[in-house]
């Protein structure tokens, strides 16, 4: 009898072991035969990456193995290539039928495969700065910024100088924040140069010129720069038609992608406007739980919940103790933003969330 029960279970392929594909794989593991497709085999907490590495024990925190909170999850450590009206193809050859699809490919990132090598990377990350008496940091968007910040109140003898192409920081955020962060910085004496980039090809001896003609000496140097959208492997598929011209999956209301009915898109990838956030991707994958349950137990798709954007907010830590956030009425820095995020960055929090101890 089980194993009828079993057989009649509906296929749900996730693509994208992200923020919202591992949280919307986690809560319908018992729900139907979930099959999770990431290109690597654990899901890494976004917004503690910084503080692993001027913290390598961090970093045991936040790399966490697909399978640790995923119990009933057929999970496919590869890279999704195509896709067909029934089918997801992956780089290492397999096919993976599907009845419901849920892509999530967020952004693409080059981390390695496995969570052992990906520790020993955060490991010589650390040593790299921990050894370097300057550093250059590329990119004055949030990665930027809180390593800057990271590094300045961790390491305060060291020379940090932080480059960015636009004519502010954190252009994500509203002016008055990109201004208090500015503040912070210089307060903390890391050097902070606008409206230019630099040229990392041809570096010798620690010397780097900006598109200014300034030259910056640095031991080493971090390349901070956003991620691709995680859409091209979209653009030759049966999907093409679904990306806008920026390459973002146009999804409905009920985050289903335009005009399918068996097809959702959430997080990053998605065209809504809003900030691409993770706390809005994790609200992104509730709603297709929700809408999943319900068409998996045969529910009328009239009744699927719609996704409704809300107030949105940042916060961006700056150090261990202070940060800045854009709340919708005020911007604020200092401590009262660094209590909300910046001691453990939400990481306790996001473990929980996974049904994880949130200390180890
Ligand atoms: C430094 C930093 C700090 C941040 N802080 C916060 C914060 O405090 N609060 C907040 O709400 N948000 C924060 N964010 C933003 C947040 O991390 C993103 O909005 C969130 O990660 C988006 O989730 P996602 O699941 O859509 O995509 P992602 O988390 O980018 O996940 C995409 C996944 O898809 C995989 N993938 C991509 N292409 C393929 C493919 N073809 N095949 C298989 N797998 C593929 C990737 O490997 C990855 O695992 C921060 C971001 C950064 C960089």
């Amino acid at each position: 009898m089980a194993g009828v029960i079993e057989n009649q279970k509906k296929s749900v392929v996730i693509v994208g072991g992200g923020v919202a594909g591992s949280l919307i794989a986690r809560s319908l593991q018992f729900s139907a035969d979930v099959v999770l497709i990431d290109q690597k085999d654990y899901f890494e907490i976004p917004w503690g990456s910084l503080r692993a590495m001027v913290e390598p024990s961090f970093a045991e925190r936040i790399v966490i193995n697909h399978s640790d909170y995923l119990t009933n999850v057929r999970i496919v450590a590869s890279t999704a290539t195509n896709v067909t009206e029934t089918e997801v193809i992956t780089a290492d050859g397999q096919s993976l039928a599907y009845d419901y699809l849920v892509i999530a490919t967020g952004h693409k990132d080059s981390f390695p495969r496995t969570r052992s090598e990906r520790l020993s990377q955060y490991k010589s990350e650390f040593e790299k700065i921990k050894s370097a008496d300057s550093i250059l940091i590329v990119g004055g968007g949030p990665t930027g910024v809180e390593l800057a910040g990271e590094i300045a109140v961790d390491f305060p003898g060291k020379k940090v100088t932080l480059v960015h192409r636009g004519n502010r920081l954190l252009e994500f955020v509203g002016p008055k924040a990109s201004q208090k962060t500015l503040d912070w910085l210089i307060s903390k004496k890391v050097e902070v140069l606008l409206d230019q980039s630099v040229n990392l090809d041809g570096v010798a001896d620690g010397v780097y010129q900006t598109s200014r003609g300034e030259t910056i000496k640095a031991d080493c140097h971090f390349l901070c720069t956003g991620k691709p959208l995680g859409s091209s492997w979209l653009k030759e598929t049966v999907l093409k038609n679904s990306l806008d011209t920026n390459g973002r999956l146009v999804v409905d209301e009920y985050l289903r992608v335009r005009d399918l009915q068996n097809i959702f898109g959430i997080g990053d990838i998605t065209d809504i406007k809003e900030m691409k956030q993770g706390y809005l991707a994790q609200k992104h994958a509730l709603v297709v739980r929700k809408n999943l349950k319900l068409l998996l137990t045969g529910g009328k798709e009239s009744k699927m919940a719609k996704y409704k954007t809300g107030s949105e907010m940042a916060i961006v830590s700056l150090g261990r103790k202070e940060g800045v956030a854009q709340f919708p009425f005020m911007t604020i820095s200092g401590c009262i933003p660094g209590k909300i995020k910046s001691g453990d960055l939400f990481v306790g929090k996001t473990r929980k969330e996974l049904g994880l101890n949130p200390d180890h």
